[in-house]
């Protein structure tokens, strides 16, 4: 629909001018569109492990009732289904919490070098114990104050550092850290493994979106970055993802200065 306001007043000697707003509703057929599309593959995310459950719970109870090597196998399987349910269940509850969240106000302060040390500290051991080096870069200085929420932070910067563990591993080591500039900071995280083809950047924020699903991918939900992009749109920043197939990827978001941010509101 269009609407026409005639601005400016009668009588004036210039003639009045009009403004013409677009109101599209096109975008609220859009959005009511994605939600439905959500539900429904959330549905199917969540209907796929659960059908395979109950296949093998069948299949315990009939065929395979006297089968001890089977049964060893199928609740091997039947965990790993269950596990994925219920990665899938924590996913989509926490999109849900931010989707719900109130705005960010203005005053709300984070340092995002202490957010950054505290996902090194919280995740670095395991990815240690799984054999790769873990590099702190710029983190020891003073702290970076940001306008943001600590927690929803920490969300952030620790999907991304799983993901570097997760998807970088055959790199042997993972970054995070900090660049500080004039005005601003970035903070990323930096793997050497194998990177991602240009033709998938742009979609690894859509949720359900992976690059390798099944046998030959790694366990997930392709729901982390559509978190991320979310927490980082409330923080009115986002993600730049930067990658060399074969080189590694770096996934990093800019930030403004606390004080500076201030100045700006
Ligand atoms: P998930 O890890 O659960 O699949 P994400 O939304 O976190 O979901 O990531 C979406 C996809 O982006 C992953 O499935 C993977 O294919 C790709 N990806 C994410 N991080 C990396 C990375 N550091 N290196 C290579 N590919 C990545």
């Amino acid at each position: 629909g269009v609407d026409i306001l005639p601005l400016g007043l009668a009588g004036e000697e210039r003639p009045p001018f009009f403004l013409l707003l677009f109101r599209d509703h096109t975008q609220a057929r859009r959005l009511e569109r994605m939600r439905t599309d959500f539900v429904a593959n959330a549905s199917h995310e969540l209907r796929t492990p659960l059908a395979s459950l109950s296949g093998f719970i069948e299949t315990l109870k009939g065929p395979a009732r006297d089968d001890a090597a089977a049964h060893a196998r199928f609740l091997d399987i039947m965990q790993d289904q269950a596990r994925r349910m219920s990665r899938l269940i924590d996913d989509l509850l926490s999109l849900s919490r931010i989707e719900t969240r109130r705005r960010l106000r203005p005053n709300e302060a984070a340092d995002i070098a202490d957010v950054l040390r505290s996902v090194a500290g919280q995740l670095g051991p395991q990815a240690a114990d799984s054999g790769l080096a873990v590099r702190l870069v710029g983190l020891d200085g003073e702290g970076v104050l940001v306008n943001g929420d600590r927690d929803e932070l920490i969300q952030v910067f620790a999907n991304l550092f799983e993901n570097a563990c997760k998807y970088g591993s055959d790199g042997g080591r993972v970054e995070i850290g900090l660049r500080r500039d004039g005005e601003g900071v970035e903070a990323y995280v930096r793997d050497f493994g194998k990177g991602i083809r240009a033709e998938h950047v742009p979609r690894l924020t859509e949720r359900f979106y992976r690059v390798e699903e099944g046998a030959t991918g790694k366990p997930g939900t392709g729901l982390g970055l559509s978190i991320v992009r979310h927490v980082l749109t409330r923080h009115r920043t986002r993600l730049s993802i930067v990658s060399e197939p074969g080189k590694g990827a770096t996934f990093a978001v800019r930030f403004v200065r606390f004080l500076d941010a201030i100045e700006k509101t």
